[in-house]
């Protein structure tokens, strides 16, 4: 069984990468990077810059780096820069070179002094109320403040004190000197760099002043050689600002910056505050819980790298904001283990089934496919005895109208064996139903029964072989579609998100599958072994998503 063909989405950066190649500009090179912060994990927000970046240099034969956008000690961590490492390589990619902004560092200081001495960059002592008052708003000029007009010698001083730790934070910025009555706030004398006393993760103490973000990412793109700097649209009204820096600059490349709509997912939040939130306020267990909209939240939770690319292709590159609807990331998975989940029988809530017309001691070696449509799947043996499980579910004593599973009095046939009759109703001095009396008709295994129909198909699983496993079924995390813009997230948390079955039973090769290993569950959707929890001792699955569509309801 093959996989339909990929069909080609909008996406306008390729479109505008290859009119440059064709052109021959940048030399017909193609260069990208992803620049994430390590101060959080990644999210499937991120994966969509992932798959452009990476996906665009392996597509015109370039190159792609990652670069830690390292420049903000107080939130960065060596964990997180770890896990983003991890999430790339898992995601399928490999960075040509591993970059930091805190490479450069000494680079920027530099360029920064060339500035000042071009008289476009100056140190100024203003307190950050007065730097807000001085700022003007969007419908009036900045202020020139007492510090503008520096000399370039007084400016190179004060800003080489700043760098020697002479000053607290606070006390000083070194900003670019541009146009404080522009339009764009951006261009209204931007902050360059501020004083933190704060221990960066990689470069230690040694540097008292840490440069910002804007300044940062122009200088860095070119220092690598980038061609194409990808970003999403909120920095559109920055990229004045990044073509300012390097037209002031003599840099080793050209740099040129394209924005895209970043990707807004229904039902979830991606934003690494509010994921650090989820978090920190403990309605996740984890980073990598799997309601996580994490990538190591998506791949805990069973979706496979292929699924996370398949779908970041489906939705396409644009420069609209749209809000994309979860089922499409669904049905990506759910595509790829339809063709290549083998297929498995379990037990969510057993209930015990006797077949009263089967001696004790009777065994019979039932022999499955592992995948309905792919011989090449291979098969399995399943035992079948006097005593099985049936899922609660499936059987009712007052069934609702059209109820086709089995009932008191009624016949149904069990997956890949035979059809039984319930006819009796085992209960305890609570009146919990405690088995099932059934008996079967042995002229049905693979076969209809004569003379009448028999409609439903239940999954069950063999007593002595059951082995014993605690499922988890997953529910969207959140009520409504745009959990961000709720007051608090205790409103809007869906408190049945997660539900820990810890009764299941399940075929006996389930138990020893390798962790991340997936399965379709006969019936019940599609399950993941946890990467985590999983042991022959207690199997654990997850499940990753139903085998059909549930938002249409
Ligand atoms: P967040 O808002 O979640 O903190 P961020 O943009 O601050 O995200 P970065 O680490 O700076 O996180 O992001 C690295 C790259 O990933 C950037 O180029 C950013 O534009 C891109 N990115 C982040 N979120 C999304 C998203 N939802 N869709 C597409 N790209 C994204
Ligand atoms: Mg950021």
């Amino acid at each position: 069984m093959s996989k339909p063909e990929p069909v080609e989405v909008s996406n306008f950066i390729r479109n505008l990468i290859e009119a440059d190649v064709n052109a021959g500009k940048h030399d017909g090179q193609v260069v990208t990077r992803f620049p994430p912060e390590p101060n959080g994990y990644l999210h499937i927000g991120h994966a969509k810059s992932i798959c452009l970046n990476f996906g665009m240099a392996s597509r015109f034969n370039g190159r792609c780096n990652l670069r830690f956008d390292d420049t903000n000690p107080v939130r960065e961590s060596e964990e997180y820069a770890l896990a983003i490492k991890e999430d790339v390589s898992w995601l399928g990619f490999e960075w040509d070179e591993l970059r930091h902004a805190s490479d450069y560092f000494e680079q920027l200081y530099d360029y920064a002094c060339e500035l000042i001495r071009q008289g476009k960059a100056y140190v100024d002592s203003s307190s950050a109320e007065e730097l807000r008052a001085l700022r003007g708003t969007l419908t009036e000029p900045g202020t020139p403040g007492p510090y503008r007009e520096r000399s370039v010698e007084e400016n190179l001083d004060l800003f080489q004190r700043m760098r020697a730790g002479e000053f607290a934070d606070g006390t000083h910025v070194l900003r670019a000197k541009i146009d404080l009555s522009s339009g764009n706030m951006n261009l209204r004398d931007p902050t360059l760099y501020r004083i933190r006393k704060v221990t960066h993760i990689r470069t230690g103490d040694a540097w008292p002043i840490y440069p910002m973000y804007d300044y940062t990412h122009c200088l860095s793109d070119a220092i690598e050689g980038i061609t194409h700097s990808l970003c999403t649209l909120e920095f559109e009204d920055h990229r004045p600002l990044y073509n300012w820096v390097l037209e002031q600059l003599t840099t080793p490349g050209q740099p040129e910056q394209t924005e895209f709509a970043r990707l807004s997912l229904e039902y979830t939040v991606l934003s690494k505050r509010r994921l650090i939130q989820l978090v920190e306020e403990n309605h996740v267990h984890s980073w990598d819980d799997p309601r996580m909209p994490t990538i190591t939240g998506f791949r805990r939770r069973g979706y496979t790298p292929e699924s996370i690319r398949d779908f970041c292709e489906r939705i396409g590159v644009t420069k609209n904001d749209a809000w994309i609807e979860m089922v499409i990331l669904e049905n990506s998975i759910r595509d790829q283990l339809n063709v290549e989940a083998p297929r498995r029988m379990a037990v969510l809530e057993p209930v015990k089934v006797v077949i009263t017309d089967l001696d004790d001691d009777y065994t019979e070696t039932l022999s499955f496919a592992n995948h309905p449509q792919d011989e090449s799947a291979g098969r399995r043996d399943i035992g079948f005895s006097k005593e099985i499980w049936i899922d609660r579910d499936d059987f009712a004593e007052n069934p609702p109208p059209k109820y086709q599973r089995l009932v008191l009095g009624g016949e149904v046939r069990l997956r890949g064996c035979y059809v039984i009759k319930c006819n009796d109703i085992i209960k305890d001095a609570d009146g919990n139903i405690v088995e099932l009396h059934c008996t079967h008709d042995a002229q049905t295994l693979g076969k209809k029964p004569e003379g009448r129909k028999v409609k439903g198909v239940i999954h069950w699983v063999c007593a002595r072989q059951g082995v014993n496993a605690e499922v988890r079924m997953y529910e969207p995390l959140f009520t409504v579609p745009d959990p961000g813009s709720a007051e608090s997230f205790s409103s809007v948390i869906n408190p049945d998100s997660e539900k820990v079955m810890t009764r299941c039973v399940v075929e006996p090769s389930l138990a020893t599958a390798a962790p991340e290993t997936h399965f379709q569950f006969e019936r019940l959707g599609y399950f993941v072994t946890d990467r985590r929890d999983h042991n022959k001792e207690l199997p654990v699955f997850n499940r990753t998503v139903t085998l059909r569509d549930t938002w249409a309801k």
